[in-house]
């Protein structure tokens, strides 16, 4: 397939087709308008007619419709960052990106220092947020990773050093997709955006090396309600007694009742209170 400017290249029951974006949408002539992942509707002509809303869309680079977030951390060298793990995980529920949790690096930690993070990880599982144990040395969690992985368009991201780099380079067909080029799992897409570094796997899918999703600002909710909603075991309770409540000095409230049952974590709590002060003081008067 040649790359073409302004072509957008569309798969479609197993058939590939070269269309246009329709002026009218163009006519405001965003980037954002058709990209990779985008689910289209086109006409004979070859003409795009209309761009399905999208259920996520990354800004770096751009794609629409990620199935998973990996978050990446190594249990050692550089030491795990439980707080810099949580405010990712916040921004990815609130970008509506399934966050996933690779811990690389595993091969570095005695049994008990590895017992000790899984037990500080637990409460993931609940809110079903999948964690990946792995070694890149040892080949440890490469295979289940990789079946996970099958099929999807994930976006990995992390802080530097913690062996992103060498899981991409496993996971990955040596092959990278270029420019102009499309594949057959990927419904519709349009691939013009230089950035964009989809590489495909072997197994069908495409992981995304993104350097844009390191960020440790918490994501700008507009009120204490929309915090709540991005922890989810929050909503799992019995409930409190008043039903706007922000868990913080109200009496009777299941949240609170929660964590002194040992439901919640207290560490977990602790973070919502951070984060919960953090917001009010920084970004929730912005909207007064
Ligand atoms: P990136 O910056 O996240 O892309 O990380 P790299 O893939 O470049 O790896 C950073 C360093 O960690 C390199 O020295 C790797 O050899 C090392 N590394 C990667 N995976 C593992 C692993 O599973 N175990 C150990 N001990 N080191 C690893
Ligand atoms: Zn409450």
């Amino acid at each position: 397939m040649n790359k073409i400017q302004g072509f957008y290249n569309i798969e479609s029951n197993g058939k590939e087709y070269l269309c246009k974006l329709r002026g009218i949408l163009k006519r405001s002539d965003k980037r954002e308008n058709c990209t990779v992942g985008d689910y289209v509707v086109f006409d004979e002509d070859g003409f795009i007619t209309e761009v399905k809303p999208r259920k996520n869309l990354l800004r770096r680079p751009l794609v629409a419709n990620i199935d998973f977030g990996v978050i990446q951390f190594a249990a050692k060298d550089p030491a795990i960052d439980y707080e810099k793990i949580n405010i990712l995980i916040l921004n990815s529920l609130y970008n509506k990106i399934n966050p996933v949790l690779i811990i690389n690096k595993v091969d570095l930690l005695s049994e008990d220092e590895l017992k000790e993070i899984k037990n500080n990880l637990e409460y993931l599982s609940k809110i079903e947020i999948p964690v990946f144990y792995i070694s890149t040395y040892e080949n440890i969690g490469i295979e289940e990773l990789t079946e996970f992985l099958k099929d999807r368009v994930t976006a990995f991201g992390g802080p530097s050093g913690v062996g992103k780099s060498s899981i991409l380079n496993l996971l990955q067909d040596s092959r990278e997709l270029k420019t102009g080029e499309t594949s057959k799992r990927l419904r519709a897409g349009k691939h013009t955006t230089r950035d964009s570094r989809l590489l495909t796997l072997p197994t069908g899918g495409f992981v995304i090396d993104t350097p844009g999703f390191s960020s440790v600002d918490l994501p700008p909710t507009e009120d204490a309600q929309e915090l709540i909603s991005l922890f989810p075991e929050f909503n799992l309770g019995e409930g409190c007694k008043f039903n706007n409540c922000v868990h913080i000095n109200e009496p009777q409230c299941g949240i609170k009742k929660a964590v002194e049952d040992g439901i919640i974590p207290k560490e977990r709590y602790e973070f919502f209170k951070r984060c919960y002060e953090k917001s009010k003081n920084e970004i929730w008067n912005r909207y007064k």
